[in-house]
């Protein structure tokens, strides 16, 4: 077992290790080029009797599981959505790992309760939340999704739900567009309402939920004696940051007195930007809003940021008192544990402290302006490529288009662009990922990582083209 000595030792060794990692990351290939099973066969099948050291595990970290790492912090990540880290955030976590600390009452560590008030009122002051709301850190979105259907599944039956079932109820329905997360249905099935009770509304021709058909699934379900519960609106949707008309949408929750909740998980960072704040117009009349620094606010996951306007409703759903866990300040001091799932929380107030206070409001901005920008140069050179088609506005930084060469029946693009991701998953360099849009199959890339520069775009950009070129004549040929 290492000695505190060893450990002095080793710390310094694994920062030395983490510093040189993040300035030679781009050696690495960004996505792992193993193949299933690789690296289980290499782990043996029981622990060790008698402990080993240091050195053969830190060997075998290197030799068995860095091979296995898609290496997200890797500028030519342009997959998914990004998982931001950052310095600041980096050193955050070494602290709060250090500290140990189970933070789920203000007694089990007054900071860490006193922080997270804090902190959640300095993000929510940042991206434009009324004041009077109030909110705490989660570890997911869909962990605060499933808050927000829980919340309103109570409030709506007067916290009966919590003593003695569903059973006697009408069945409770939950809408949301046919492009939202899969979180808000998966929230459906464990809430207990049934999948079947989940409503997923058409949208228009930008992925955006159409209002209209919201009011007329409303409807219908008020005449077959169903209840609406709630209505989920995407500010940034995961195929392809579509936007539902948050307006129209929050009167139609107003007016049918349902509860509104916003899945801002990816693009919510957004709203640091003054000029992008017009997206929430409308968000008065909501209950409830997510969003993820831990996706595109340089902020390690886990941290998600869930914002009720009601925190009585959120209390009164999550909250329990064993004796054991009583303290003498509970009326004057936010116990964590009762604003959502888990009981034992981890201190992750601190790096998001360490992250808005070391890149400050205009760093932040900064790097979310450059990112936007940067895609949208990119997005105007595949609008005026003649082989190249957008399959989606770009109202931030994710860019949705594919290959269209003339010389190749449409019918065929599918095919040829699943050719060129999968050429590109294995270049080692770049690493982008799919979705269908239109019932075609269609490339994603996004530009999100702190580190990132123009040049990396760039380079995607170029990279693609080539790719796309030695796809053709490869497919023409064959
Ligand atoms: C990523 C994402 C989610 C899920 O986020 P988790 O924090 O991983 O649960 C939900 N909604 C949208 C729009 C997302 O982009």
């Amino acid at each position: 077992m290492i000695n505190p000595s060893e450990f002095r030792e080793w710390g310094h060794k694994m920062v030395d290790w983490i510093s040189d990692y993040y300035e030679n990351i781009e050696e690495y290939p960004v996505k792992s080029q193993v193949a299933p099973g690789d690296i289980f066969k290499q782990i043996p099948d029981s622990a060790p009797a008698s402990g080993e050291s240091m050195d053969e595990i830190w060997n075998d970290f290197q030799k068995i599981i860095l091979p296995g790492i898609t290496h997200w912090q890797h500028p030519g990540f342009m997959a998914y959505f990004p998982a931001n880290t950052s310095y600041p955030s980096l050193l955050a976590e070494m602290l709060t790992s250090a500290l140990g600390a189970q933070c789920m009452i203000w007694d089990t560590s007054p900071a860490a309760a006193e922080l997270e008030e804090q902190m959640m009122n300095w993000l929510g002051k940042l991206i434009g939340i009324p004041s009077s709301w109030e909110g705490s850190i989660q570890s997911t979105a869909s962990e605060a999704t499933l808050c927000a259907i829980l919340s309103a599944r109570e409030q709506v039956t007067d916290f009966t739900v919590n003593e003695r079932g569903l059973q006697g109820h009408p069945h409770f329905r939950v809408y949301a567009s046919k492009q939202i997360h899969s979180s808000i249905e998966k929230a459906v099935k464990i809430a207990g309402l049934g999948k079947e009770n989940f409503v997923p509304i058409e949208t228009d021709e930008n992925f955006a939920m159409k209002a209209s058909s919201l009011k007329e699934a409303i409807e219908e379900d008020l005449r077959n004696g169903n209840q609406p519960l709630c209505i989920v609106s995407g500010l940034g949707t995961t195929g392809s940051t579509a936007i539902d008309p948050l307006e129209e949408i929050s009167a139609i929750a107003a007016k049918y007195k349902v509860w509104l909740h916003i899945d801002a998980a990816y693009a919510g960072s957004v709203l640091i930007l003054p000029e992008y704040q017009h997206l929430i117009s409308g968000l008065e009349q909501a209950d409830s809003f997510v969003f993820n620094p831990h996706k595109w606010l340089m902020t390690n996951f886990d941290c998600s940021a869930y914002f009720v306007k009601d925190k009585g409703a959120l209390i009164r759903t999550f909250e329990i008192l064993p004796e054991y866990l009583k303290t003498n300040q509970d009326d004057q001091v936010n116990n964590y544990r009762d604003w959502g799932i888990p009981l034992g929380r981890r201190f992750r107030a601190l790096k998001l402290w360490f992250v808005m206070r070391n890149f400050g409001v205009e760093g932040m901005q900064k790097i979310l302006r450059n990112h936007i920008t940067w895609a949208q140069e990119i997005e105007s050179d595949i609008s005026q490529h003649p082989d190249y088609e957008l399959m989606a506005p770009v109202p931030f930084n994710l860019i949705c288009f594919r290959y269209a060469p003339h010389s190749v029946d449409p019918n065929s693009w599918s095919k040829l662009n699943k050719m060129i991701v999968d050429r590109i998953k294995s270049s080692g360099s770049l690493y982008l990922t799919h979705t269908v849009l239109h019932g075609q199959y269609t490339i994603r890339l996004v530009a999100g990582q702190p580190y990132q520069t123009k040049d990396n775009l760039t380079n995607a950009w170029n990279q693609i083209q080539e790719t796309a070129t030695h796809c053709l004549q490869e497919f023409l040929s064959s």
